[in-house]
């Protein structure tokens, strides 16, 4: 019946919005990836949104290795995930831009780095590029 499967994916949504405390979906969508928290999560319309930032306090600058805690400004980078118990997976990830301390540097500002999460400026993370059904 049309009626079931309706009802199997409310149902799955549902328990889905019922598990949305933070360290479940920690270890569950960003096991050992990088230093990741995981702020909130919401599900809606067969989607799972993963509201994720930072948790180290100061990060390294690509050109000139030195160390800044001045945040800049922040923005927010949308990613792809693999479908999770046939929810589509988003992580929106807050990304901090830094102020490099060096005076000289050619550098003035740089985005903090979650290199193991995905590539620079992808959409996707690199579990998504990974998965089969991706092809190749
Ligand atoms: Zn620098």
């Amino acid at each position: 019946m049309p009626a079931d499967r309706c009802c199997d994916r409310l149902w799955t949504v549902m328990v889905l919005v019922m598990q949305t405390d933070a360290p479940l979906w920690d270890s569950l969508v960003l096991d050992g990836i990088d230093s990741v928290d995981v702020e909130t999560v919401t599900a809606a319309f067969g989607t799972v949104e993963v509201v994720a930032k930072g948790r180290a306090a100061s990060s390294a600058c690509p050109d000139c290795g030195s160390s800044s805690a001045r945040v800049h400004d922040r923005y927010q980078r949308r990613l792809k995930d693999p479908p999770l118990a046939e929810q589509g997976l988003v992580i929106r990830l807050t990304v901090r831009r830094f102020i490099c301390g060096a005076v000289d540097g050619p550098r003035r500002t740089f985005a903090e780095p979650f290199s193991r999460l995905a590539a620079p400026h992808a959409r996707f993370t690199r579990r998504l590029r990974r998965a089969p059904s991706g092809g190749t």
